[in-house]
């Protein structure tokens, strides 16, 4: 269990490290601002995983609607105008997941934030820019050393890898 919640903190971290790189490249959706009925969420009781890809997630809800699976991600703080890239490719991941396990291809994900909801469309492009993310993340897993991709201090400042990090900032 305790691997199992490292390798999720480990992809979230590095998601959010590769992802604004990858958005110049990939061209990602903005997300669509939606209304959703918070009373058809179903919580997940395990995390979505998928051998071949060796990736594992497990969305905060998950909407059964029309024959639908549509995974949600719940954020708290402040809402951004648009979803943050980093949470673009997390909803996507959940989405490549919930195709994988269940068999039926999500349209979309949704990511709830205080004051807005948006739906990010699982398009081709984007699932295709994630695959080469995590094939990216794979690459750099290997390396003994992987640079830092920011100079923000404010971002090391809530990371939880700041008290093994030797890069961190501030
Ligand atoms: S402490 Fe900063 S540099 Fe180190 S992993 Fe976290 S965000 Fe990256």
């Amino acid at each position: 269990m305790l691997i199992l919640g490292f390798v999720l903190l480990l992809l979230a971290a590095l998601f959010f490290w590769l992802s604004a790189r990858q958005r110049k490249q990939a061209g990602l959706p903005g997300g669509r601002v939606i209304y959703t009925d918070t009373r058809a969420w179903g919580p997940l009781e395990k995390p979505l995983y998928d051998a071949g890809l060796g990736l594992t997630g497990k969305p905060d809800y998950l909407v059964e609607q029309d024959g639908r699976i549509l995974p949600v991600e719940v954020k708290t703080g402040r809402t951004p105008p648009a979803p943050y890239d980093a949470h673009i490719y997390q909803v996507a991941a959940y989405c490549l997941l919930v195709e994988k396990t269940y068999g039926r291809r999500p349209p979309y994900g949704i990511i709830h934030y205080p004051a807005r909801d948006f739906a990010v469309d699982y398009t081709p492009e984007l699932e295709s820019a994630l695959l080469d993310l995590l094939a990216e993340m794979r690459r750099d897993e290997r390396r003994a050393s992987v640079g830092r991709s920011h100079a923000d201090p404010a971002r090391c400042q809530g990371c939880g890898f700041r008290s093994v990090c030797d890069q961190k900032l501030g």
